[in-house]
């Protein structure tokens, strides 16, 4: 929460001089810091400083970039801790700048990234995060862990020096997160790896090598495929919720819950429904709008997380399963390659209401993609039973129901309306085939004012008046009916 204190630290290497500017990367920053501004509707924004001097390290690209003895793509785990050891090691050297008054660091180095080009000698852009430190010295004290590390290997010993600090008067002191960029990014690169220096991870799968194996919540967030997308795609929902920028309803009871899309500044955002200790589903709305007007379509998005993983990896339990609504289709999937079928399958995933969502879309080489948003409902392995009643795309809300023993209720409605004047509303609209006749039916309901308040006096005056005169008549009756009988010996 609150402003983000990042260094951003420009470096080159012995071979490899960078190119871009100080101005341009300035913009890039920018980019950035609006980008989460908006995503977090205000609450969290990057203060930053960029260190005017490019730092030169001593060795060439290829030194830190390239892959492990035996590997064809990647890059060697050490070379790329020393990449920001040594960046870190040098800032501090040459600034003279005491590095705790920031909480994160964004090196932009010379060169391609190669997950971009693909060219094995290129870096891998990515995010040292100080998560699982952070855990660890919670438990055993900063001094414990500092002393651990030092006496382990080479990389342990890196990744201390690149997390661990000190503050002038001696404090213990632990950066966030160190995220390295080429100057040849895009900034929702800059973006993805800065989100997870707040500690965020990827939502794509892994393969047990540590790349990436394929899309698993698709275009639908900016930590899986969502970068690619123009403009880059927002948080997803969950990542958001993490972070504290969201508010969220926890299911306990069944009943119709009411959601806003993302986009809107307007809480609750999400729906949480507990499975056991470790698992719940996590339920949001999102619609083509704003951060997301990239987005394929509006709709309901439903994530089965594992709150104990941290990685969706081939052959392990996901830490996020993403459930695709309508499987099988956009049917222009089937011309993909093997890794992004999945990719491609995810453009139709959410839920959307009985009345259903069809468009079109078109991915940044112009390819179009038919978008038939069919199923409104889903029944968990768990038995729960999760509907879409109402998306109301102009609005930006979706109401979805929920039963935990799965059954499907009906739903309960009640409408308050404040009217004035006389009022006609259509309550519903049959249309009926007879033969070659077709008859429409139209239902409506029309309400009308009271007299107004002067008529009321007037008429309850008339009331009183006649009750009155009846209860003046009742009187004489029972008057005359009362009388005592005349004595007889008088
Ligand atoms: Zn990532």
């Amino acid at each position: 929460m609150g402003p983000q204190k990042t260094l951003v630290v420009m470096v080159e290497f012995t071979d490899v001089r960078l190119r871009t500017s100080i101005q341009r990367l300035e913009g890039f920053v920018n980019i950035v810091n609006n980008f989460i501004k908006t995503s977090s509707y205000g609450k969290t924004w990057l203060d930053y400083y960029i260190y005017p001097r490019v730092i030169r390290l001593p060795k060439n690209m290829a030194y830190y970039g390239g892959p492990s003895p035996g590997s064809q793509r990647g890059d060697d785990p050490l070379r790329s801790i020393e990449f920001k050891y040594q960046t870190i090691k040098l800032f501090k050297e040459s600034s003279g700048m005491d590095i705790t008054q920031f909480t994160h660091v964004i090196i932009v180095h010379a060169g391609g990234d190669e997950a971009v080009s693909s060219s094995p000698n290129d870096i891998w852009s990515s995010c040292m995060m100080s998560k699982g430190i952070y855990f660890l010295i919670e438990k055993y004290g900063f001094e414990a862990i500092y002393e651990e590390l030092g006496r382990s290997d080479l990389e342990y010993q890196m990744l201390r020096d690149t997390l661990m600090h000190r503050k002038p008067n001696g404090e213990a002191y632990l950066l966030a997160g160190v995220e390295t960029v080429a100057e040849e990014d895009m900034p929702s690169i800059m973006i993805h790896e800065f989100t997870h220096s707040m500690w965020i991870y990827d939502l794509y799968a892994y393969s047990k090598d540590g790349y990436s194996a394929g899309s698993e919540v698709g275009v639908w967030t900016n930590m899986d495929s969502g970068p690619y997308l123009d403009p880059p795609v927002d948080i997803d929902g969950w990542s958001k919720y993490l972070l504290g920028w969201i508010e969220v309803v926890e299911v306990k009871v069944d009943g119709e819950y009411t959601i806003n899309t993302l986009d809107k500044p307007v809480e609750p955002h999400g729906i949480i429904i507990p499975i056991n200790d470790k698992e719940y589903y996590f339920i949001h709305a999102r619609r083509p709008v704003g951060q997301d007007s990239a987005l394929p379509g509006p709709g309901v998005l439903v994530f089965k997380v594992n709150k104990y993983r941290s990685r969706n990896i081939e052959g392990e339990p996901y830490m996020v399963r993403f459930f695709d609504a309508n499987p099988e289709t956009p049917v222009e999937c089937n011309s993909f390659r093997k890794e992004a079928i999945r990719l491609c399958e995810t453009l139709d995933a959410p839920y959307f209401d009985h009345e259903h969502y069809s468009g079109e879309w078109r991915d940044a080489s112009g390819r179009k993609f038919v978008i038939n948003l069919l199923t409104e409902d889903v029944a968990t392995e768990e038995g729960y039973y999760m509907k879409v009643t109402e998306f109301e795309e102009e609005e930006g809300i979706a109401k979805i129901r929920v039963s935990l023993d799965g059954a499907e209720t009906p739903a309960e409605a009640t409408i308050t309306k404040t009217i004035t004047g006389e009022y006609t509303e259509t309550a519903y609209t049959t249309v009926a085939t007879y033969g070659t006749v077709t008859e429409t039916v139209v239902v409506t309901v029309t309400v009308k004012p009271l007299p107004p308040s002067n008529n009321i006096m007037h008429y309850l005056s008339i009331i009183i008046i006649t009750i009155a005169i009846i209860s003046a008549f009742l009187i004489m009756i029972f008057r005359r009916k009362r009388l005592p009988p005349p004595p007889r010996e008088w």
